[in-house]
Parts: C-alpha cells; sequence; structure tokens
C-alpha cells in the first residue's frame, strides 16, 4: 500500500539522482572519452549534492541550474523526501563514446545506485541520441537496464530526455516517469528536472497514475529548423501545452530527434502520459502526432555556397552595424561536429575581398602545436589541416602569429593571413561567447563577419553585436545532404513522399533504436 502523504510507510521518501548525457554524431572522426567528461563534468556524491543546492553551480560554464537541481527543488517544495546523490556526467556533443568510455559511466553509476541502501525512485537526466562504439543498441536503453538490475525491482524510474533523443522500446518501457525539454534551443533543464522530479513523487505517493502512449513519425528534418518559438514549431510547442492544461493528462512531450546518428529506427517521435487513463493517452499521442506529422514541409532557410556568403557580406550595409554572423551549418560543433572544416577560412585566405577582419574558429591540434612556440609578431608558413580525419582540404598559409592563449578549447594560436584571423584551436571550438575573440586580442566589434559553429545559442551574447546571420554550407559532419542521402531502412521524410506516419509507426517502434 502507498502511504498518501510520505511514502515507504510513513518514512520520507528516498529518490537517488544522477545523469550520463552526451549527443553523439557519427559523421565525426573524434571519440568521446573519459577525459572529455572529465575535463567538463563529472561529480559524484557530495559534490553532486552541493552543485545542484540553489546556490550551487551544476553544469560548469554552461547552465548553474539544471535537471538535477530542478529535481531537488521539486523534493525540497514537496517535503518529506531525502534525495540521494548518485554521479553526473556530461560532455560537449561529439563522436560516439568509446566502449571503455562508457563502461567507466555505467560502473560509476551503478556503483552509487547499488551503495545508496533502499530507495523509493530513481531520476535520471539522459539526452538519448548517444552512441557507443559497437554497441549494438541505444545506450540509454543498457544505462535504464543496467541501473534496474543494480537497483532491483523496487524502485521507480523517472527520466528525462532532451528533444532531440531518438525514442526507442528500450528508453520508453522502463520509465514510470518521461519528460523532455520544451525549449529548443534548450534553456528550460532545470524546468524539466523539476517536472520530473513532481511527477515521481507524486506517483510514488500515489497521487497519480501514469500510463504512457507514444508515436513515432517517419521524418528526420535538419537542425536549425526547429526553433520552438519560430514558426512552424511554435505551433505545435502550443498544442503540447494546451493538452497539459487538461488534469487527466500528466505531460506531453515531442521529440524531433538529433539527426546526425547512424541509430537505424531513426525518426521524430511523441509522447503522452496521463493519470490512469490509457485510453486518453492514445487518443492524444495520435493528435499529437497529426500535429508534428502536418509541419513536415517545412522550408529551411536559404543556404548561401561559401563564395556567395563572403560576396554577401562584401555588399551587405549590415556591415557598418556589427560583424555580420556565418553559421557554418555543415561543422556545427554544438551538435557534435569537430569544428575543423578549412573551407571558409580557405576562401577568406585566397580572396578576402578587401574586408578589415573576419574571424574564424578552426579546430586543427597540429596547427597549435606548430606555431605555439613561434614569436609572437613573426611571419610563419605552414598548412592548415583543420581535424585529423576529417578530409577538409589542405590550405597552405603564410601570416603573422598574433596571439596565443589557452581556451575552453585548449591551447589556441591567432594567425593574421591579410584580413583572415584565423584562430586554430586544439580542441573542437564552440565560441559563442564574445569573450573567446578577446582571449585573443580581438573585439568582436570590429570584425566584418564572424564564423560561428552553432546554431543559435551564440546569439544570446552577440544580440547588440551582430544583426545579419548567413547559414552558409560546404561539407562537414553536420551536412543536411548526409541526413538526407543516407539509407535508414524505412521511407523517409522528406527523402520520400509519404503521405501518413501510420503505417511506419509500429515498425519504427518494434525497432531497438540499434546503432
Ligand atoms: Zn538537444
Amino acid at each position: 500500500m502507498l502511504n498518501v502523504d510520505l511514502g515507504r510507510g510513513g518514512r520520507p521518501l528516498r529518490i537517488a539522482y544522477g545523469r550520463i548525457f552526451h549527443e553523439a554524431n557519427a559523421y565525426s572522426p573524434l571519440r568521446t572519452e573519459q577525459q572529455d567528461f572529465e575535463r567538463l563534468h563529472h561529480l559524484e556524491g557530495a559534490a553532486l549534492a552541493e552543485a545542484t543546492e540553489l546556490r550551487g553551480v551544476e553544469l560548469k560554464s554552461f547552465m548553474p541550474h539544471a535537471e538535477l537541481t530542478g529535481f531537488r527543488q521539486a523534493a525540497r517544495l514537496a517535503g518529506g523526501v531525502e534525495t540521494v546523490p548518485l554521479s553526473s556526467s556530461f560532455a560537449v556533443p561529439s563522436g560516439p563514446l568509446t566502449a571503455e568510455c562508457f563502461a567507466w559511466l555505467l560502473d560509476t553509476l551503478c556503483d552509487k545506485v547499488r551503495a545508496a541502501g533502499a530507495l523509493d525512485g530513481i531520476y535520471l537526466a539522459l539526452h538519448g541520441s548517444m552512441q557507443v562504439e559497437g554497441l549494438g543498441e541505444a545506450p540509454e536503453a543498457v544505462i535504464l537496464r543496467r541501473v534496474r538490475e543494480a537497483a532491483g525491482p523496487g524502485p521507480k524510474l523517472a527520466v528525462s530526455y532532451d528533444l532531440h533523443a531518438n525514442l526507442s522500446a528500450g528508453l520508453v518501457e522502463p520509465c514510470e516517469v518521461l519528460i523532455a525539454y520544451r525549449s529548443n534551443p534548450h534553456w528550460d533543464l532545470a524546468p524539466t528536472g523539476f517536472r520530473a522530479g513532481n511527477r515521481l513523487i507524486r506517483a510514488l505517493r500515489g497521487k497519480c497514475r501514469p500510463v504512457h502512449a507514444w508515436r513515432k513519425l517517419p521524418m528526420v528534418l535538419g537542425g536549425g529548423i526547429t526553433i520552438d518559438f519560430l514558426a512552424p514549431m511554435r505551433g505545435v510547442f502550443r498544442y503540447l501545452k494546451r493538452l497539459e492544461r487538461d488534469p487527466r493528462v500528466l505531460s506531453t512531450s515531442l521529440f524531433m530527434v538529433h539527426p546526425y546518428t547512424s541509430a537505424e529506427a531513426l525518426g521524430w517521435a511523441v509522447h503522452v502520459c496521463t493519470d490512469g487513463d490509457a485510453a486518453l493517452a492514445e487518443e492524444l499521442a495520435d493528435a499529437l502526432a497529426d500535429r508534428a506529422w502536418a509541419e513536415r514541409h517545412v522550408t529551411p532557410p536559404p543556404m548561401r555556397r561559401v563564395d556567395e556568403a563572403l560576396d554577401e557580406v562584401k555588399a551587405s550595409p549590415w556591415r557598418r552595424l556589427g560583424p555580420i554572423t556565418l553559421v557554418d551549418v555543415d561543422d556545427i560543433v554544438g551538435a557534435g561536429a569537430p569544428g575543423g572544416n578549412t573551407r571558409i577560412a580557405a576562401a577568406l585566405a585566397a580572396d578576402d575581398r578587401g574586408l578589415r577582419a573576419a574571424y574564424v574558429p578552426v579546430h586543427d591540434p597540429a596547427l597549435v602545436a606548430a606555431l605555439w612556440d613561434a614569436p609572437l609578431g613573426s611571419r610563419r608558413a605552414c598548412t592548415l589541416r583543420g581535424t585529423p580525419g576529417y578530409d577538409a582540404p589542405e590550405v597552405a598559409l603564410e601570416g603573422t602569429v598574433a596571439a596565443r592563449a589557452t581556451t575552453d578549447f585548449g591551447r589556441g594560436v591567432r594567425l593574421d593571413v591579410g584580413g583572415l584571423c584565423l584562430v586554430a584551436t586544439e580542441r573542437p571550438p564552440l565560441p559563442i561567447h564574445p569573450s573567446f575573440w578577446t582571449s585573443f586580442g580581438l573585439a568582436a566589434r570590429d570584425a566584418d563577419l564572424i564564423v560561428q559553429k552553432n546554431f543559435f545559442h551564440y546569439r544570446m551574447f552577440y544580440a547588440t553585436t551582430s544583426f545579419r546571420h548567413l547559414p552558409v554550407v560546404s561539407d562537414g559532419a553536420t551536412s543536411l545532404e548526409r541526413v538526407r542521402t543516407r539509407s535508414y531502412g524505412l521511407p523517409m521524410h522528406p527523402a520520400t513522399e509519404l503521405a501518413d506516419w501510420r503505417p511506419s509507426d509500429p515498425l519504427l517502434r518494434r525497432a531497438r533504436g540499434t546503432t
């Protein structure tokens, strides 16, 4: 019997919390290893508890309050809940994890689960688009299975996913509570954890009885066109919230998948959870799937080739107001690309069109090593190769070594070639904040153009600096062309014009979500 007010026979509830979070890009030549997590975010036990206090910093240099802080707030407000920290690991999106790295993450988390003692519930913040080398299954499905084995059959599981998760049965069925981010870009990590915690606590106290329905849609759209507050997705997200106003509905989620994985059964998904009303969950899942499917013909913003974009910058009156942003859409580090695309730098080195200053970040560890000890102000001839194994064109350069600095992206060296200010970095560069350029003696405001390696987050920090944003296509790990032309095993929109999502739904849901 469930105790209405406390749970566990009048004692406070004990709920453990943890995270394993990574978004994989199957087209990156890089592999994600243990040190990538340790460098960015890996906390255990008391250190995790401290970081997820309201005064703590959960994800340093990224977001002070994320899912686990939100979860602990829900527990605090509910009262009568003891929260037990497990482990939390987060690395920047990149290539698939090595098997060793995944084993380390799993063992760390499961050891903590075993050591936690009797639990009523476990909340895990997961991504849903991880990949692990050589693993024939969605990694999150393995995490949930292993945590269940470690915890025994008793505790209920609550999981939150990124809205770019690729849902499969292994990600859905073990969960009593399943919640997804609601905003893209993702601002709502803490509210997501709060909702997951709140639903889990209510379920444990017998105040609700979650039942689920979900659907899979045969569609995969590219990044950058699924912003929650812009058309066409704005309408769909409003619809989700409207459904949740019904007191019988516990949660509604839309999953727009991370398209740059090699998961077999890739596709958008919807998930609906109601309070004990299975028929209603099924009905609303169908309605939500129809609503999302109706937006499949969204047209991507017009893309420029590199030369077209540079011509446009040269001619643009916007240039007088601040730097024009070139979004390197085929090399988006925020979506797991390695950041070693050399094509824009090559075009600028060949002809900078008389621009005063063009700021270009590029991942090239060999170039950093070659130039690190060069005296500042010296002239150097060198070769830009980008990320090893990425097949970006080699570019012969001669320029002045203008600055060096160590940033979040390892050591970096600035080489000035005419108007091109190239900053080569040791690790994939994701310089969403103008302070990156300051580290290399450059003011963002002085540039004619700045190359960005993310779709949208940077705009928060450039809102008063850059007023014109041009998506540029070339070739790389986040190329839409690769998404469009890869094999999916099933006919998939937009490569195939499909009238209805229903025939594909059972096939996609039955698949194991293998990688
Ligand atoms: Zn995401």
